[in-house]
């Protein structure tokens, strides 16, 4: 059984795709696509020896070494152009996801979707996306085992698509929020727009973590920390008003 993180991100793959798992570890997520039918070749990539080894083991005792092939090396570099249509990368920092999409670009051409769960930092991934054009189409979130992840699905850019205009402007100029671009990249324009129970939870724990790191800033007289601290309560009163 998968966890229901990696069933979620799972749902995100369309049937008959040709899928990348980046940093796939034990190749989790590609067999289970296999193994149902939904996808008809995987790419499992590792950077790591390790996981590299776990991915090999696994996929070989399942059967599945005919539509899964395990390759090595760090992010897009283990495809080749026009390989895959999908990329699944989860289960790392946003920072890394958005450079390793940075970094594999010339890959990208032919690919139509990319399925990206951030465990932090997403909207350096939102805001990647949005640099290069990628139109975020649907956004999930789930609590397992305490934690909060989300999962961002985004389709490849056409040509004349505006995906800022479509996914976040009506939110911005609409009267219900008075939530700006950043805000918005932080706490997700379809996640902002559904206001679950979970993403709530999320935001007002984020806003206790800050509330606490203000009241040790308040301790101080540093004109530095007066600042930070300023900067934090902004911060707060902004992530407030989404609310
Ligand atoms: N994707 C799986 C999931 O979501 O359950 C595994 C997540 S695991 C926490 C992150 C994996 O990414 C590790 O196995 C690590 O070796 C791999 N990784 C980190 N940086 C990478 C990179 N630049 N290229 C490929 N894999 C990478």
């Amino acid at each position: 059984r998968l966890s229901k993180r990696l069933e979620m991100i799972a749902e995100q793959v369309p049937a008959g795709s040709r899928l990348a798992d980046i940093g796939s570890d034990h190749a989790l997520l590609p067999s289970y696509l296999a193994e149902r039918g939904t996808i008809v070749r995987a790419v499992a990539g590792e950077v790591n020896p390790g996981p590299f080894e776990a991915a090999g083991k696994q996929v070989r005792s399942s059967g599945l070494d005919h539509i899964i092939d395990v390759r090595r090396g760090d992010g897009l570099e283990v495809i080749a152009p026009g390989e895959v249509d999908v990329i699944t990368i989860a289960g790392m920092g946003g920072a890394l996801i958005a450079s390793i999409l940075e970094a594999g670009q010339a890959k990208l051409d032919g690919v139509s979707r990319l399925v990206l769960q951030p465990n932090v930092g997403e909207s350096l991934v939102r805001a990647w996306l949005l640099e290069h054009g990628w139109t975020l189409i649907g956004e999930r979130i789930v609590e397992e085992d305490d934690k909060i992840y989300e999962i961002l699905t985004a389709v490849a850019p056409e040509p004349g698509d505006t995906a800022y205009t479509r996914v976040y402007e009506p939110l911005l100029f609409s009267e219900e929020t008075t939530a700006d671009r950043d805000v918005l990249l932080k706490m997700g324009p379809y996640l902002t727009r559904e206001a679950s129970p979970v993403w709530v939870k999320k935001w007002r724990s984020e806003l206790e973590k800050l509330e606490k790191i203000c009241a040790a800033l308040s301790q101080s007289d540093l004109e530095a920390s007066k600042q930070k601290e300023r900067e934090f309560r902004r911060e707060m009163n902004r992530i407030e008003e989404v609310l």
